[in-house]
C-alpha cells in the first residue's frame, strides 16, 4: 500500500492533500453536472415538505426537533441519511447552515423524493445552544455521551443521546453527516471514505484522517463500532452569524449531494445574494 506522508500537520489532523483531487473550474463543474439528479423536467407545483416531529426533550425540557424528507412512495430499499449540526451549543453557524438548506429542500419538487429518508436536525444541543456553550446541562459533552467500548458504563447521562439513540433505533441510519466547526476538513471514519471524498470535494474543503486524539463516547466512535458510516464535516471557523451564508455557500453542493444522492438540478443556483440581503 501506497505510504501516505502527512503535508500538513496542524495538533488536531493531518491533512494529506495527495488523496484529494482539487479541481479546476471546469473539472468542478463537470463533476456537478455528473452528479446531479437525472429528473429533467420536474413538475414544480408540488413542492417538498418536511415533517417536523419532536424526538424527545432536552435536559432543560426544550423539544428535540427532526425535520424529515419522506421518501418517494413505494421506493425501495430506503436509506435513512442523517444530517445533524451544533451537538456543540457554541458551534452556531452549523445550526443556521441547516436551517438555509431545510429552506432550499422546501423549494424543490417533489419530483426529487427518492429512496431517500433525509432527517435533519439543526438543533441537537438546544441547552447548549440558547447558553452559547459547547456542553448541555450538567457540563455532559453530548459528543462524548454514546455508549462506546472506550466510553465510561454510565453512558449515555444526557436525555439528549437516549432521544438520539432510539430515534436511530426506529430510523437506522445509511450514513450520518454530523456538522461541526471550525476546522475546516471532512472526516470520514473508516469505511466512510468515498461519502468523504465525495464530499470534500464538492466542498472544496480538505480530506483529513480521524482527530488525533481520543474522543471516547464520540458519536464517530459508536457509528464505527456498529458499522454506521459517518462523515464529521468541521466547517470554517467563524461564529459571527454574519458569516453564516458564506459558510453555508461552501458545503451547500455537498449537503445536497449528501442528503439526496445526488444535487437537484434546481440547487446548482447559489442563493447567496438573497441570504446577504436578509442580514440586519
Ligand atoms: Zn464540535
Amino acid at each position: 500500500m501506497k505510504k501516505i506522508f502527512c503535508l500538513i500537520c496542524i495538533p488536531l489532523f493531518c491533512v494529506t492533500p495527495s488523496e484529494k483531487k482539487y479541481l479546476s473550474s471546469w473539472e468542478h463543474s463537470k463533476l456537478i453536472e455528473s452528479l446531479t439528479c437525472k429528473i429533467d423536467t420536474p413538475l414544480d407545483e408540488r413542492k417538498i415538505k418536511t415533517k417536523a416531529i419532536s424526538y424527545g426533550k432536552s435536559q432543560k425540557g426544550k423539544n428535540l426537533v427532526a425535520y424529515i424528507v419522506r421518501p418517494e412512495k413505494g421506493a425501495e430499499p430506503v436509506q435513512n441519511v442523517y444530517l445533524i449540526a451544533a451537538q456543540h451549543g457554541d458551534e452556531r453557524n452549523s445550526k443556521v447552515v441547516l436551517d438555509y438548506f431545510l429552506r432550499e429542500v422546501r423549494l424543490l419538487s417533489r419530483d426529487f423524493q427518492n429512496n431517500h429518508r433525509i432527517l435533519v436536525i439543526p438543533l441537537y444541543n438546544p441547552d447548549g445552544y440558547s447558553r452559547r456553550n459547547r456542553l448541555a446541562l450538567n457540563k455532559t459533552d453530548l459528543n462524548r455521551d454514546f455508549p462506546t467500548d472506550d466510553a465510561g458504563a454510565e453512558n449515555p447521562k444526557a436525555l439528549e443521546t437516549e432521544a438520539f439513540l432510539s430515534l436511530m433505533r426506529k430510523y437506522p441510519p445509511k450514513v450520518i453527516f454530523n456538522l461541526h466547526q471550525p476546522f475546516r476538513v471532512v472526516l470520514p471514519n473508516k469505511g466512510s471514505d468515498s461519502y468523504g471524498k465525495e464530499f470534500a470535494t464538492l466542498s472544496d474543503y480538505p480530506l483529513g484522517h480521524g482527530v488525533g486524539y481520543p474522543t471516547p463516547g464520540s458519536l464517530g466512535t459508536w457509528a464505527a463500532e456498529n458499522e454506521i458510516q459517518i462523515v464529521t464535516v468541521e466547517m470554517s471557523r467563524s461564529m459571527r452569524k454574519a458569516m453564516a451564508p458564506f459558510i453555508y455557500e461552501e458545503v451547500r453542493l455537498a449537503l445536497f449531494n449528501a442528503a439526496f444522492g445526488c444535487i437537484p438540478r434546481p440547487a446548482h443556483r447559489s442563493r447567496l445574494e438573497k441570504y446577504l440581503d436578509e442580514r440586519e
